[in-house]
């Protein structure tokens, strides 16, 4: 593939392209922050619908007790509440997605005491547009009327070992190889669900063939999607996701320790061995500390580049998702990194200035706590608002 030197999408297998991004945290080419930047499309998809049920509206409008103001005027409560009265008198769900108009996101990354930087992270929002049906199995009256176009937004994070090689791949080119599966599996694999851990697991296991090809270390690789109703995980090695609903977290990832059960049956029944070291820790032929990561060709097969999987419906309770390296979670539980997550930016929400970002805010929190409780590791962690101010 023939293209000039300074563009990210240059062929991924030139391995010079990656000395471009040697010194980056984030991908370039991708709007690394944003505050809500999709709030204006969605909202523009949003009139958009308004506008097509409009004639469903006055279509039905003389079978319907409901008030007589014309639809063009009414507000988008009002417009809700007549939509499922006249709209679906069969299906009692409305899908969530139309009452939140976007989310904001912030992130911070930090060498700590190591010697190189080997995490990487991707924002990308507005990664793809599809209806809520089709990303998710939205089943929210019209739904499958293709009224509800909506946005995906697409997040990682890449905890790199053994150099940046890897997790700088992973961070250039993993959402490119899922893209493309998804796209090819059109009018192939019908059920949402099954197509969404296709097209990850297929994602996932070429960018690893590229990276053992290439390179010598490994990456965990956490991605996660979300549209306007539904949240998709995929993961594999020990960053986490968490994602923070009313006072409760949680978890949208398992770690892949070599001591976990099922893991450890998979990886004897591979023919590696699972070992102590002196510290205590397992590892996979006495060498990794996880059982799951992208690259790390000299520990295949016991250690698999195969993403698991976690789908949750979005619902009003949901506050924010948290995605990071170990470096956070080292010294900080998922319940405690989620409650103090949580309660912060409800607070920040209101206190802040408009040029102020409450996620940067939580994220930047977050790292300090980490550093506070002695964590020295690499360290990333994106936040996301899934209701933003303003929003709910
Ligand atoms: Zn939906």
């Amino acid at each position: 593939m023939a293209s000039s030197s300074n563009s990210p999408d240059k062929d991924p297998k030139n391995l010079s392209v990656h000395n471009e991004f040697k010194k980056q945290k984030i991908v370039p080419g991708l709007p690394a922050v944003g505050r809500g930047v999709d709030r204006a499309d969605e909202k523009k998809m949003c009139i958009g619908r308004k506008k097509q049920l409009i004639t469903l509206f006055q279509s039905m409008a003389s079978s319907s007790n409901s008030s007589n103001k014309d639809p063009e005027n009414l507000s988008d409560d009002e417009f809700e509440e007549r939509q499922i009265v006249l709209g679906s008198p069969a299906v009692e769900e409305m899908c969530i997605g139309r009452r939140n108009f976007g989310l904001s996101w912030g992130f911070i990354t930090d060498q700590g005491g190591r010697k190189h930087m080997e995490d990487r992270i991707v924002l990308y929002p507005n990664f793809m547009s599809m209806k809520c049906d089709t990303f998710g199995g939205c089943t929210a009256p019209k739904s499958e009327l293709g009224l509800d176009e909506s946005l995906v937004h697409y997040f990682g994070v890449f905890d790199g070992h053994g150099g940046d090689e890897v997790s700088d791949y992973c961070a250039y080119s993993l959402h490119k190889a899922v893209k493309k599966e998804w796209w090819q599996s059109e009018g192939l694999i019908n059920e949402w669900m099954e197509r969404w851990q296709h097209s990850l697991t297929k994602g996932y296991e070429k960018v690893n063939k590229v990276c053992e090809m290439h390179f010598k270390g490994g990456s965990t690789a956490v991605v996660v999607l979300i549209s306007t109703c539904q949240i998709i995980a995929a993961n594999c090695g020990d960053s986490r996701a968490i994602l923070c609903r009313g006072s409760h977290t949680i978890p949208l990832t398992k770690d892949h320790k070599p001591d976990r059960e099922d893991e450890l049956e998979r990886i004897s029944k591979s023919g590696g061995r699972v070992v102590k070291d002196l510290w205590g820790t397992m590892r996979v032929n006495g060498n990794l500390a996880m059982s799951r990561t992208i690259g790390d060709k000299h520990l295949k097969p016991s250690v698999i580049s195969v993403p698991e999987f976690t789908f949750v419906k979005r619902n009003q309770e949901d506050e924010c998702i948290i995605i990071a390296s170990d470096g956070l979670w080292d010294v900080l539980s998922k319940e405690v990194a989620g409650d103090m997550a949580c309660k912060l930016l409800q607070q920040v929400r209101i206190s802040a200035r408009p040029d102020e970002l409450p996620t940067q805010y939580v994220a930047g929190h977050l790292l300090s706590k980490a550093r506070s409780r002695s964590s020295t590791d690499n360290l990333s962690v994106i936040v996301i608002d899934l209701k933003p101010k303003g929003t709910s």
